[in-house]
């Protein structure tokens, strides 16, 4: 059937966003927390959400997590906006610095959405290239803001879907030659030996984005922000929607931050874990990257990626098939799991292999 009205003439060649939900036994292909928030954090929310008032609308201003993020982090609250995953957060950031006229530099591969978000928000995209280990070249970058001049640059770290991190030179000299903002995605930072918040300050047009889908185990809340200084901030409250965040998705964030130990000790745990599979990896005829994030890059040797995909999912289990992307011929991404999973991964990975 054809639609009776067309959409905007450049949605014509964008696509959405596919990862497939399938119903396997172990799933290992969106890089959630193998294990849920503690319990007490439970109790806690559900006292929380019983004194909501349901017929008000909930704090525009969600001053509570906002002040709960800034303590957290250590700076002030007006340097933190929060949104429904760390998602609306880039879009957030595209519609105030991106736009008609204006391009955001990617640098791939990279993360899907940072070039599908400027594009739904009508902002041009500059690609720039990593080389062929995934390590990405200064003078590439250097190549990228001299020919694109970019509103915005978009850096990933741990990068996805490689999990490498970008090195904190690199970071530095980004955000010191850039001529707009500089986006640093660590959606999977808390995996990795450094983060670039320590280079927020109350000027330099840099900004961290966080998420509590992953190292919060809380993907189910749709809940991110970014730390940044306040000039920014002021402005992405001006295009975001009023009351965006609702009173339950605030309760649950601030009473998360009262976990944070508990978060500190399961990202322990899952970086040990990496380093199990890393090695179980590194016997089977696969290359791998190295990974700063709770999932692994691979690519099997002998046989091609998506066969080796169709075989996993016949053996229930369910990794990310990256082996027809761009850059990426052949390669599977892994998220790390329960000690459980991961064995029945390899499990399986070594009988298909
Ligand atoms: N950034 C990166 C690099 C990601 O991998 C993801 C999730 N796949 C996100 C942002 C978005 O996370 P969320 O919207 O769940 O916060």
């Amino acid at each position: 059937m054809t639609a009776p009205v067309s959409p905007r003439g450049d949605l014509a060649l964008v696509e959405g966003y596919h990862s497939p939900q399938l119903d396997v036994q172990v799933r290992l292909n969106t890089n959630e927390a193998p294990a849920p928030p503690p319990a007490a954090f439970r109790e806690r929310l559900a006292e929380a959400v019983a004194g909501i008032d349901w017929h008000r609308y909930p704090d525009r201003s969600y001053r509570g997590l906002r002040a709960a993020l800034a303590a957290h982090h250590g700076v002030e609250p007006e340097q933190v906006f929060a949104a429904n995953g760390s998602n609306e957060v880039l879009q957030s950031l595209c519609l105030a610095y991106g736009g008609p006229g204006r391009t955001a530099a990617v640098f791939e591969p990279t993360y899907a959405l940072h070039s599908h978000i400027p594009r739904i928000t009508g902002t041009a995209v500059a690609v720039g290239e990593r080389d062929e280990d995934f390590v990405l070249p200064l003078e590439e970058v250097r190549r990228v803001l001299a020919e694109a001049e970019p509103a915005i640059t978009f850096l990933c770290s741990p990068n996805n879907p490689t999990g490498m991190v970008e090195p904190p030179e690199l970071v530095r000299a980004v955000a010191a030659e850039a001529p707009g903002l500089v986006v640093v995605d660590e959606a999977y930072g808390q995996f990795a030996g450094w983060s670039a918040l320590q280079l927020v300050d109350g000027e330099r047009p840099l900004v961290v984005t966080r998420t509590f889908s992953k190292t919060w185990s809380m993907a189910a809340a749709r809940l991110g922000y970014l730390v940044g200084p306040a000039w920014l901030v002021a402005e992405l409250d001006k295009v975001v929607l009023p009351y965006h965040l609702d009173a339950v998705k605030q309760a649950a964030g601030t009473a998360a931050l009262g976990f944070a130990d508990e978060m500190r000790a399961r990202v322990a745990g899952i970086v040990e874990e990496r380093g199990r599979v890393t090695a179980a990896l590194a016997d089977l005829p696969v290359d791998l990257w190295p990974s700063g994030a709770n999932f692994i890059l691979f690519r099997p040797r002998e046989r091609e990626g998506g066969e080796v995909w169709k075989d996993l999912v016949a053996r229930s289990v369910l990794v990310r098939d990256c082996s027809a992307w761009p850059r990426l011929e052949g390669c599977l991404r892994v998220t790390i799991g329960t000690p459980d999973e991961d064995d029945a991964f390899l499990g399986a990975l070594s009988e298909v292999l």
